[in-house]
């Protein structure tokens, strides 16, 4: 059988015929940015959350056990007492920021935490020009991601260009989607 196929090489004709087939199959060209965006899956790591209950107070007790379990001891914890109920108890977190550039999106802070309080979002346009701004502070992790929790990954949607005080944004516009495959 191995003398056959190294006389017809046969092994020679499959590999050929299958970068063939990758020449005539169709191309997939995602237009990003300034076109297309891709909505990653729910189970993708992106840019951290920081969350609130159903009556919009605070889920983090800044118990810091997500500092402790991060590999790369890039998340900053400072608590403070606070009784005006902006957190679901009376310790809340004074200081929460995660420093981006050291961060390797693990995901072992958002299993470490009890509250549920820190999740791993989708955003994943993170890329800036100064070490600054890769630090995201309590404001920014509050803040509403562009792509909801609920809504399904594995898609391109159209991206549409939005400007506000910083300049343009292109954003995605989840309301025009198609399947990458
Ligand atoms: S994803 Fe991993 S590296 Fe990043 S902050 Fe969380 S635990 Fe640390
Ligand atoms: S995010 Fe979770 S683990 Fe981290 S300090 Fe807040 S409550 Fe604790």
């Amino acid at each position: 059988m191995n003398i056959f196929k190294k006389i017809f090489f046969v092994d020679f004709i499959k590999g050929l015929s299958l970068t063939f087939k990758y020449n005539v199959s169709k191309s997939f060209t995602l237009r990003y940015p300034d076109e297309e965006k891709w909505i990653p899956y729910q189970r993708f790591r992106g840019l951290h959350t920081l969350n609130r209950d159903a009556q919009g107070r605070e889920l983090c007790v800044a118990c810091e056990l997500c500092a402790k379990a991060c590999p790369t001891q890039c998340i900053t914890v400072i608590p403070m007492e606070d009784d005006r109920g902006i957190g679901i108890a009376d310790r809340i977190a004074k200081v929460y920021k995660i420093d981006l550039v050291r961060c390797m999106f693990c995901g072992l802070c958002e299993d470490a935490c009890p509250t549920t309080a820190v999740r791993m979002g989708r955003d994943y346009e993170l890329a800036c020009f100064t070490l600054e701004c890769g630090v995201a502070d309590k404001q920014k992790l509050l803040a509403p991601q562009e792509i909801p929790v609920e809504f399904e990954g594995g898609y391109v949607v159209k991206a549409r260009l939005e400007r506000n005080k910083e300049g343009i944004k292109i954003k995605p516009d989840l309301s025009k989607r198609k399947r990458w495959w």
